[in-house]
């Protein structure tokens, strides 16, 4: 049996799946062209320490670059461009003492419930770019230093000009259905019991896709896999991935988690994620995540809340 066609549509709602911000800057291998950018009155800087950027009132505190003196250690990154501004992040090895005018630091996930989904998505991309940045330090092929070009999204090995460009991990995340329309969940290791979310995992060197959905699921749950539908990507750079969503049929419903990193599987029927969401007895993803997205877009509508939760 294949997944019913509503399984095939792309998942209209997901976030930071459609470009806000363009880059043609980055097109150019020219240092000069980056502080032209940064003199401009129009550009907009975003402090990035440690995985935190300040925020100020309800959304994060971007300065005016005139009004920005890099600190020592510090280095301008290109974001983008949209809404009439460029935006570059002040790479910094730390947050200032001061917390940079009494502002608040916060990391990428409090960004996700607390400022506007534009700067969210600003943020995530400087936290892709600063996270590989950070994590590259020389050259891997001959071990030299390396300078940064092209507003700092390539790097160039000063002995041998080897060019390194920003890596990003490929993961899958599956929506299992099996023939009665029920949706597998399991209960991760790294989260409490009490959180049930759609199985997920990193493809490995040489693998397809589609290989990974299948043997990810099978690794993680015993169930074997047939017809899977891709529904959509979303970056997640925590450290560096790049999530890509499937919903997939089951051939088989036995249930077999690994102990390991699953703990516990579980079909649902829609009747019954809806009465344990509503009785707080279990909690699901929430929020800006692929898989909560996956989820709902199972369920059909937007997902119950525990009332007393
Ligand atoms: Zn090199």
């Amino acid at each position: 049996m294949a997944l019913a066609e509503k399984y095939h549509l792309p998942l209209t709602d997901l976030n930071f799946s459609q470009a806000r911000f363009t880059r043609q800057l980055i097109e150019q291998d020219d240092p000069a062209h980056l502080q032209q950018v940064v003199q401009l009155s129009s550009t907009l800087v975003l402090p990035v320490a440690q995985g935190r950027a300040p925020l100020n009132g309800s959304g994060l505190e971007l300065v005016p670059s005139a009004d920005y003196p890099l600190p020592d250690g510090g280095e301008f990154i290109y974001l983008g461009q949209g809404g009439g501004h460029d935006y570059v992040a002040a790479m910094l090895p730390a947050a200032p003492q001061d917390g940079g005018r009494g502002a608040e630091w916060i990391d990428l996930r409090t960004a996700f419930t607390s400022v506007p989904v534009e700067e969210q998505h600003l943020m995530l991309i400087a936290q892709a770019i600063v996270n590989w940045r950070q994590s590259c330090r020389f050259c891997p092929r001959c071990g030299s230093a390396l300078r940064s070009t092209t507003g700092g999204w390539v790097l160039r090995c000063v002995d041998n000009d080897h060019e390194l460009f920003p890596r990003t991990d490929p993961a899958v995340i599956v929506a299992i259905v099996d023939d009665a329309d029920r949706l597998l969940l399991g209960a991760n290791s790294r989260w409490t019991n009490r959180v049930y979310s759609v199985l997920a995992g990193f493809v490995e060197a040489g693998e397809s896709l589609e290989s990974a959905v299948r043997r990810e699921v099978f690794e993680e749950s015993g169930v074997r896999v047939g017809d899977c539908a891709y529904r959509g990507s979303q970056p997640w750079p925590l450290p560096r991935s790049l999530m890509l969503g499937y919903t997939a049929h089951a051939q088989t419903t036995d249930l077999v988690p690994d102990g390991l990193e699953i703990l516990d599987l579980r079909w649902f029927s829609r009747e019954e994620l809806g009465q344990e969401l509503r009785a707080g007895s279990i909690q699901i993803p929430r929020g800006v995540s692929i898989a909560h997205a996956l989820i709902r877009d199972w369920y059909g509508q937007e997902l119950p809340e525990a009332a007393d939760l």
